[in-house]
């Protein structure tokens, strides 16, 4: 078979059909339709046998995981999934290994009502991206920016089982078969993402740890609001168009209007309240170099956990397993705590573990609270690929 009747074999037509793929693969350029009203959420992945997953993992399971991850950045956006492109380098041609690993990418995109339409093949050690693309109404999208002091901190599912699994099959011990699954075939939350919007303040998916992830939320979220780009509250977006309104409208042409620079030597002059806040954004700005951060308060004792990771706890009282381990593939969000209260019915209707665990605080640091009342550092932050980059 050449190549390109593999490919046509395997990756003509997987997934969903839908009407805004005008062209899929086969020709030089797969056409696509976004529809008015609507931005288009990018995001690409790369997994590399022996980094990201075991060489001998069931092609099955791969082909599942290598889109759950790209969905799950889009769930994280609250953006709805609409197509993919899949990048695959095999080591040998092997019909049988292609079959299963298509089969497991089809049946996750067909679940999700995505297309796949096109992508590339060549041949060297086995590596896959997938860049998916999904569709979200203009400004509707959930960033990592946006979260407050105050907010509260909610997860979805229960964190841990990934990291545990992985922990047991690289010490050859055995794994039951759901903690398997956590691994190998992670559940993107789409559903969950599309639901929060309008409700998340700042939303991520967790595939590096919840300290580690949580971590980008406080830095995109401080940078925005000491920025301007924040929500409510501080200097935002919002309070400087309305004083330039004011500006305007008192009809002094001599006075420009209001620029937020970084490192400007002089701050713009402004109605009292606003004026104070953005100077104080400048100064954190521009003193340091580094962008302000924001900090949070986690609960040990509110992590959701399944019974296998509370077990394994109870034992170790290693909380790096929760807060650092890799791959949950859950989102990780933030919401005014006004409105905490519909947090209850959204994870009744999607059949998923809704737990606020923490609160939003104005001053940067993650303080993680033990279930002693004790405080808790996590050492790893994180998986790190390149521990050794500094
Ligand atoms: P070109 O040389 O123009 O890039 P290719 O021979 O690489 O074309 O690919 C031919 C067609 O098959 C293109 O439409 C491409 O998108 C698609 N394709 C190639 N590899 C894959 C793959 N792994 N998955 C999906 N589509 C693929
Ligand atoms: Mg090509």
């Amino acid at each position: 078979m050449s190549e390109f009747d593999l490919i046509r074999a395997h990756f003509a037509h997987l997934g969903a059909g839908r009407d805004d793929v005008v062209l899929g693969v086969g020709d030089d350029c797969a056409l696509l339709r976004v529809p008015a009203g609507k931005e288009l959420a990018v995001s690409i992945d790369t997994l590399v046998a022996g980094v990201h997953f075991l060489p001998s993992v069931d092609p099955e399971a791969l082909g599942h995981k290598c889109l759950a991850v790209g969905l799950s950045d889009l769930a994280a956006m609250g953006a709805e999934p609409a197509w993919a492109t899949l990048a695959l380098t095999l080591p040998r041609e092997d019909p049988r290994w292609l079959g299963a690993f298509a089969a497991g990418f089809a049946a996750l995109a067909r679940e999700h009502g995505l297309a796949l339409v096109g992508g590339d093949t060549t041949h060297g050690p086995l590596s896959i991206s997938v860049q998916v693309h999904g569709l979200v109404p203009a400004g509707q999208a959930i960033r990592r920016a946006g979260a407050l002091p105050g907010d509260l901190v909610g997860v979805s599912g229960t964190l841990g089982d990934a990291g545990l699994a992985l922990r047991h099959l690289l010490a050859g011990e055995a794994v039951a078969a759901d903690s398997r699954a956590r691994l190998e075939r992670p559940t993107p939350r789409v559903a969950l993402g599309l639901a929060l919007r309008g409700l998340a303040t700042a939303m991520i998916d967790i595939s590096d740890g919840l300290a580690a992830d949580l971590g980008h939320i406080l830095e995109e979220s401080g940078a925005a609001s000491a920025g301007g780009e924040g929500r409510g509250g501080g200097p935002s977006s919002a309070n400087l168009a309305a004083e330039n309104l004011t500006l305007a409208s008192l009809g002094d042409g001599n006075r420009k209007p209001p620029t937020l620079r970084k490192g400007s030597g002089n701050p713009p002059r402004l109605g009292k309240g606003i004026g104070n806040a953005v100077s104080q954004g400048y100064r954190q700005l521009g003193s340091g170099g580094e962008a302000p951060v924001l900090g949070a308060e986690i609960r040990l004792a509110a992590l959701p956990l399944s019974p296998a990771v509370s077990s394994r706890l109870a034992r170790d009282a290693d909380w790096s397993l929760p807060l650092a381990s890799g791959d949950d593939y859950e989102l990780c969000f933030t919401l005014p705590p006004e409105r905490a209260s519909e947090l209850p019915a959204l994870a009744e209707r999607l059949g998923l573990d809704l737990t606020l665990i923490g609160r939003i605080l104005p001053d940067a640091g993650l303080v993680c609270i033990g279930p002693d009342g004790g405080r808790w550092t996590p050492e790893q932050r994180g998986y790190n690929h390149f521990p050794d980059a500094g």
